[in-house]
């Protein structure tokens, strides 16, 4: 059967009409969009979901009963597998399995929670009447549209208030002491703060007011949010919740106002040591695995002190061979991991002694040459160091003697690695056996004419020959953290090797694979 155009238009135009029409009649709200994805914006009402609980000693059925029975909310309990072993839970509490399963459709959790609101409710918490509703309005009220959590302390102890910034390119999280920004819609004499009970202050009143935060740290709180805040989250659900929830958070711009009302805890008998020990190795493996799943690999404290979780002396180092000079990372829009730049400085500063003391002439080369003139350290996003040095000096260096001897690698003392490069005339000293973050060791000679030369060649663009007049005599440079030998006109040097403007213009090694800008946003680099 032939079709005309005229035919076809109108087919296409009846066709338009009737979903238009079938879009306008399931969301009468929208008419202008059809989004059958779109999770509804729900009924009024809060549902609680209990989240954050270990077995055996969990209290989740008590928990539940509680808020249960509060007029209109439903509880959901949320875990990959039922409570084991199992808890008579109050009727009307369901159990939301997260664990997808091969013989079941996926876990769609957003699709159990109708309220509007919902409350993440860690375990021991004892429901406050009303109190529920009015974080719902503290929420609805705040006059900040970054505030989207809305938190209240569980027991006696106010949690501490953090400032919280996450810094995806560094892999790193940096916390702070919030500074005791309040946030009213009255009189600002009446913020309170401090480890009182609900009781005494837990009026409309007080509610209004409140600290301002990123996250929330040493003590439990229920966090209620919007739902579908909640669930426009790649992690609704990840434990332990508040950590999950304010990392999130952060990276959106979205702040936590802290309430002065606090929920009641419940009493239960002193866990045993070992109970303790149980509990906080469980909540720090959870800590570590939510980190890892975020790709964050530093955390740095409140006090300036360091929480490591990237790669260390004893594992692999955190990222796969480097093919076309472009690390698996950049191509994830990240720079070089904060672990690793570390673990390159240790190597660095290492080597650079080691040679140092043992009178071998030597030199930063290339992209490391490059970084310390511009900003005394590695350049963030780089992969190893690079160091020239004489090769008639390569006897006196003791392990440099050992690997050219033997040919097989040498650990030396301090566990770092010395070895025969297998891909050319070089040397290469190793963070450890595991991690091979390492130093590339170049060794040069003079050729007729006064030239350095060298008989391996990348094809890098750095990669060519300089007059040895760079080199006598030595000049110095401070980088990480040490002062560090190098040509004596440091900028002839590199502008020879990279070009003019190669301090001031940033460029990934390989811009031909990725380019800088295409990471840089509306910040410039460093
Ligand atoms: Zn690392």
């Amino acid at each position: 059967m032939r079709i005309t155009p005229c035919q076809a238009a109108l087919a296409a135009a009846i066709a338009l009409n009737l979903l238009l029409l079938l879009c306008s009649r399931l969301l009468p709200a929208a008419p202008a969009s059809c989004h059958p994805r779109r999770v509804p914006d729900g009924v009024p009402g809060v549902t609680v979901i209990l989240r954050d609980f270990d077995g055996p000693e969990h209290d989740v059925a008590a928990t539940a009963r509680s808020f249960s029975a509060l007029p209109g909310v439903p509880v959901l309990v949320a875990a990959e597998a039922p409570p084991y072993p199992p808890v008579p839970l109050p009727a009307g509490v369901a159990v939301l399995s997260l664990r997808p399963e091969p013989h079941r459709p996926p876990p769609r959790p957003e699709l159990a929670v109708r309220t509007r609101h919902v409350a993440l409710v860690p375990d021991g918490a004892r429901a406050a009447p009303g109190l529920l509703r009015r974080m719902r309005d503290a929420l609805e009220a705040a006059s900040d549209g970054t505030v989207k959590v809305v938190a209240a302390a569980v027991g006696q102890r106010r949690p501490r208030c953090l400032t919280v910034e996450v810094d995806i390119k560094a892999w790193t999280v940096r916390y702070g002491l919030a500074d005791h920004q309040s946030h009213q819609q009255g009189d600002p004499k009446s913020f309170q703060h401090g480890g009182q009970q609900s009781d005494q202050h837990g009026d409309q009143q007080s509610d209004q007011h409140g600290e301002l935060c990123g996250t929330l740290d040493g003590a439990p709180a229920v966090l209620l949010l919007r739902t579908r805040d909640l669930f426009s989250l790649p992690f609704p659900l990840a434990r332990p919740v508040v950590a999950s929830l304010s990392l999130q958070a952060a990276a959106r711009g979205w702040r936590l106002l802290l309430l002065p009302a606090a929920f009641p805890l419940a009493p239960r008998p002193p866990p045993s040591p070992h109970g303790q020990w149980r509990a906080r190795s469980s909540l720090d493996a959870q800590h570590r695995a939510l980190l890892e799943r975020f790709g964050l690999k530093l955390e740095v404290l409140p006090d300036g002190s360091r929480r490591w979780h990237g790669c260390a002396k004893e594992t692999p180092r955190c990222f796969g061979t480097v093919r076309w000079q472009t690390p698996e990372y950049l191509l994830a829009g990240r720079w070089t991991p904060p672990c690793c730049l570390r673990a390159l400085r240790a190597t660095a500063r290492h080597v650079l002694a080691q040679l140092e003391a043992a009178g071998v002439r030597h030199w930063l080369e290339g992209g490391t040459l490059l970084g310390a003139v511009r900003l005394g350290d590695i350049i963030p996003w780089d992969y190893d160091v690079d160091v020239g040095l004489y090769r008639d000096d390569v006897p006196k260096c003791r392990w440099l003697a050992a690997v050219a001897a033997t040919g097989r690698p040498v650990e030396d003392p301090q566990g770092f690695l010395w070895e025969k490069a297998a891909e050319g005339e070089f040397y290469r000293v190793h963070f450890s056996r595991s991690n091979r973050l390492h130093v590339d060791l170049w060794p040069f000679y003079a050729r007729p004419g006064a030239v350095m030369t060298k008989d391996t060649w990348l094809g890098h663009r750095q990669d060519v020959e300089f007059p040895e007049a760079f080199l006598v005599p030595l000049g110095t440079v401070t980088f990480a953290g040490v002062a560090a030998k190098a040509p004596n006109d440091p900028r002839g040097f590199l502008e020879l090797k990279f070009g003019p403007g190669a301090i001031e213009n940033p460029e990934y090694p390989n811009p031909g694979v990725r380019r800088l800008a295409q990471d840089m946003g509306n910040k410039t680099a460093r």
